[in-house]
């Protein structure tokens, strides 16, 4: 049989690997056509995009011999991923620009690969398992160390016309707002992402207006982060949720512009800070009305968390994998 396995022209996939590298981890899963996780695996994300692709071959070996062999690999990147999966940007990622991710994969495990941005992937799989099932229409915003985004229009993901759409996190919100990963000055991410609320816990901290985040990170305000206030405003505590409020402000403010531009029906959050569920979303719902053109007379799109949680990009890439047109049906006329 070919390297391909037997779901190489055959028009039947049963299971896909697919691996989602953020700027914290690399987590991979095998799951079925119906996005049912068979195994999964993680590990911190590598230092170099060698470590990183040594990593993911690692798992995948652990992978599939617990769930047995995959047809197909997906690998969703936090980064600028073209249709040729050339990885252009990563400001999240060290070493990662203009990487040939695809065919570097493709040569290391021997199978079919598709590389795609982290969000669009975690989108994909909200669109056919999660919070966007049977949707036309979805904003989907990651929330992590950055800032990632996808947009779904008629019910596909929307890509642009490389492959590099939907990139929210870089839309300038404020010129002379603060440094982004990126190195610009004043976009979406450098104040509503994961690391952005950590660095605005500090600052509180740092003013002494945040005394029971600070006890959690140890006493120390400048060893504060997301995790700390997030973790402090689900406890109820009261200077981690004004903290938060101020945040979901940040987030709106975003988010209300691409309500103005795209008019879904839903926005879905994901990322780490998706795990905040009501503590989050109810803030940023109600700031939302303030940055929304018309918000008086028309229905705002709900905003809801991610079903799939931290898992969705993996299996969103599985998914992808899975839907490549070359495992998709018969091979077309000529090519045997
Ligand atoms: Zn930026």
């Amino acid at each position: 049989l070919s390297r391909f396995g037997g779901g190489y022209g055959v028009g039947i996939v049963s299971l896909t690997a697919g691996f989602d590298l953020g700027g914290t981890k690399l987590l991979g899963v095998v799951a079925d056509g119906a996005g049912t996780v068979v195994a999964s695996a993680r590990t911190p994300t590598g230092r170099t995009p060698d470590s990183v692709f040594s990593d993911l071959a690692g798992l995948l070996d652990t992978l599939t011999g617990t769930a047995g062999p995959v047809d197909a690999v997906g690998f969703g990147v936090a980064g600028l991923v073209d249709r040729d999966g050339v990885v252009r940007r990563a400001p999240n990622l060290v070493g990662w620009d203009g990487l040939p991710a695809r065919s570097r994969l493709e040569d290391l495990v021997g199978l079919p690969v598709v590389v795609d941005n982290d969000a669009n992937v975690a989108a994909h799989a909200e669109l056919r398992f999660g919070a966007a099932r049977g949707c036309s229409d979805v904003v989907m915003v990651t929330l992590g160390t950055g800032i990632g985004g996808a947009v779904i229009a008629g019910g596909a993901v929307y890509r642009g016309a490389q492959g590099l759409a939907a990139e929210f996190g870089h839309i300038t919100v404020d010129v002379e707002g603060a440094q982004c990963a990126c190195g610009a000055f004043g976009h979406w991410e450098a104040i509503a992402s994961g690391s952005a609320l950590g660095r605005l816990g500090r600052q509180w901290a740092a003013r002494g207006e945040a005394p029971a985040v600070v006890a959690r990170a140890g006493g120390d305000p400048e060893a504060v982060t997301g995790v700390h206030v997030g973790d402090a405003a689900q406890a109820g505590e009261p200077d981690a949720v004004a903290i938060l409020d101020v945040f979901a402000g940040a987030v709106a403010v975003g988010l209300g512009g691409l309500v103005d531009a795209l008019d879904p029906e839903v926005i879905v959050i994901g990322g780490g800070l998706a795990e905040l569920g009501d503590v989050l979303v109810g803030p940023v719902t109600q700031a939302l009305d303030t940055y929304v053109v018309g918000a008086q007379s028309r229905p705002l799109p709900p905003v809801v968390v991610a079903v799939l949680g931290e898992r969705a990009g993996a299996i969103g890439a599985a998914s992808v994998a899975a839907e490549m047109p070359a495992l998709r049906g018969p091979a077309p006329s000529g090519r045997a």
